[in-house]
């Protein structure tokens, strides 16, 4: 693992995921297999493989509470922010001690249990919701300041353990249980749906007691992993390598029509709240 600390100029910045987003590091240890955002390691020229190098930010600008109140701020889109070096270097819990009374509307996703450490940090933002007179209603409908986020797209953990470092499935559901009895808002985001493995129901199922919503998003193959995960289709699930091929290669998109009408079925008749999020 390449470690470099970099002085930037801001840590926020605009997007269209959110008001603004925050990313303390560039590049991400996790190593997901099919990252979106591995695009970073060519944008960085960064010649280490995605997951191999971390650039930790660091800057001077203070956050900015005038900018931040009444917006919606994501954390992070192009790193997970506790990822194991987190516990290192703390740059998101210096963060979120920045962010601590700033009323703004923040979601964290991560795959990484590490957030339990900042548990009262997290609390605290409920509190100081509770305590004061919001501008506005959380996605979640609920004024609370602060929503995790994590992704799962299996229940199988040898799976899980083929397409990256984070935690394991059993630590993310305990991680979620764990925000929810403090009061914290969740959402499960099954996330990248794999066409045959990922079985939408055994997660739901688990889901249920411990997240306020599910949010599902298909996989992209996108041109710096396709062949990578074609090639491991090939080789750990021979039998579903030619469907997959009709998806990605011959642009054949019954699979994921068919998967959403199973998903709203099925999340109707479970009573759990969902949002499908499928992009072709
Ligand atoms: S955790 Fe998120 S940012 Fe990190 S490698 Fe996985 S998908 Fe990419």
């Amino acid at each position: 693992m390449v470690e470099r600390e970099i002085e930037v100029s801001d840590y926020v910045s605009p997007s269209k995921l959110s008001d603004y987003v925050i990313n303390p590091y560039v590049g991400c240890p996790h190593a997901c297999r099919y990252c979106y955002a591995s695009f970073m390691r060519r944008l960085t020229n960064h010649e280490e493989l995605w997951g191999d190098f971390l650039d930790v930010k660091r800057c001077s600008k203070p956050l900015g509470r005038k900018r931040l109140t009444g917006k919606t701020v994501f954390m992070s889109s192009v790193t997970d922010c506790y990822n194991p070096l987190e516990a290192k270097y703390q740059s998101t819990r210096r963060i979120l001690e920045e962010l601590a009374a700033i009323e703004c509307e923040l979601s964290i996703t991560t795959k990484s249990n590490l957030l339990l450490r900042d548990l009262d940090l997290l609390k605290a933002r409920t509190a100081l919701f509770q305590s004061s007179a919001t501008l506005f209603a959380a996605p979640s409908e609920e004024k609370s300041g602060i929503r995790v986020v994590s992704s799962i797209n299996t229940v199988d953990e040898d799976f899980r353990e083929e397409m990256d470092r984070a935690s394991t499935i059993a630590e993310r559901f305990d991680m979620l249980d764990a925000c929810r009895r403090e009061g914290i808002p969740t959402i499960l985001f099954m996330s990248p749906i794999f066409p045959y493995i990922t079985d939408f129901r055994a997660i739901v199922a688990r889901a249920a007691p411990v997240v306020d919503a599910v949010w599902f998003e298909n996989l992209n193959l996108r041109p710096g992993y396709k062949e990578d995960i074609l090639a491991y289709i090939h080789a750990r699930y021979p039998q579903f390598y030619e469907r997959y091929l009709d998806i990605y290669q011959r642009g054949d998109l019954t699979y994921w029509s068919a998967l959403k009408e199973e998903i709203v079925d099925y999340c109707e008749r479970v009573g759990i709240s969902y949002q499908i999020m499928f992009h072709y």
